[in-house]
């Protein structure tokens, strides 16, 4: 459930970890109004659904919405995934954060502890991510936005679990990241946050959550300044794996259904 929903690949990935675990699903993006989230899902309970992805702009409505969180949602404050057993409380989890450091440790062999990391975003995709990647034992983190209040507020909620400051994006300099994730919407409005040339320490990682068109820009930025650099196809992959799992209780493999996105992209360009 979302708004906009249109573009995303969720169903294509589900159908295929139901294909591959032998399970018969139904998964479809719906557009849901804004301002129509909880009716829309009482409907979606109503029919008989058993569990939902929500994304933009409902993450926050969801995590109201859940009964019972688990503990890195009930800390992100943000619900990616929903539980609908019936007759139980309502289930929220937050996957993303967790999908991304599978990507970036399973399938980019990155290591966190002891790494300088710089987060672009205060949103509801940096809420989910930040815990998670506080909990790997980074040297520092920064978390810097176009509003710097949101990156602040953000900071404050995960101050407890390491070594997190804020900043506004245009007060960045000074200072050298081995990691550098873009966790904003930039990308969708074909644009690249401002950065000073000097933030990246040699061979420093760039990480874009977003895929398809709207990581290009990033990673044109960084691999134009010669370094690596990544989108969130993986990260997609394997927070619907976790969710997959919640609802099903089978782990499905994603290594074969990143390769089947990432050769439908080729045959697009
Ligand atoms: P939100 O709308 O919640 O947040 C957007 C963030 O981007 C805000 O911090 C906003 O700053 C910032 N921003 C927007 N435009 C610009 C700009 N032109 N320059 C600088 N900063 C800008 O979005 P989400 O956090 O939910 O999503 C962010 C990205 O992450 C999206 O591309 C989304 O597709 C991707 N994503 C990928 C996932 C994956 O699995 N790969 C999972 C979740 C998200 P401000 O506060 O100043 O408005």
């Amino acid at each position: 459930m979302g708004n906009p929903v249109a573009h995303s690949l969720s169903p294509v990935i589900h159908q295929a970890f139901a294909a591959q675990t032998g399970a018969v699903i139904r998964y479809e993006a719906v557009l849901v109004p804004v301002g129509g989230f909880d009716i829309a899902l009482e409907r979606f309970r109503a029919r008989g659904g058993r569990g939902c992805n929500v994304t933009v702009p409902f993450k926050e409505q969801a995590w109201q919405r859940a009964e019972r969180r688990s503990e890195r949602a009930q800390c992100a404050g943000a619900v990616n995934t929903l539980v609908l057993v019936p007759g139980q409380a309502v289930f929220g989890d937050n996957t993303d954060g967790v999908g991304l450091l599978r990507d970036l440790a399973g399938n980019h062999g990155v290591e966190l502890a002891g790494r300088r990391v710089l987060v672009l975003g205060a949103g509801g995709a940096a809420r989910g991510i930040l815990g998670p990647l506080l909990e790997q034992g980074p040297a520092a983190m920064l978390v810097a936005n176009r509003s710097p209040g949101r990156a602040v507020a953000l900071a404050s909620r995960f101050a407890a679990l390491g070594p997190i400051r804020a900043s506004g994006l245009d007060a960045l300099g000074g200072e050298r990241f081995d990691l550098l994730v873009n966790a904003t919407a930039a990308g969708l409005q074909a644009a690249v946050p401002a950065l000073p040339d000097a933030i990246l320490a040699p061979g420093a990682l760039c990480y874009d959550l977003a895929y398809g068109a709207a990581a290009a820009p990033f990673l044109a930025w960084a691999r134009a300044r010669g370094h690596p650099a990544v989108d969130g196809l993986g990260m997609l992959v394997e927070q619907a794996a976790e969710s997959f799992m919640l609802w099903r209780g089978i782990r499905p493999s994603t290594r074969p259904v990143l390769e089947q996105l990432r050769h439908a992209e080729a045959g697009r360009r």
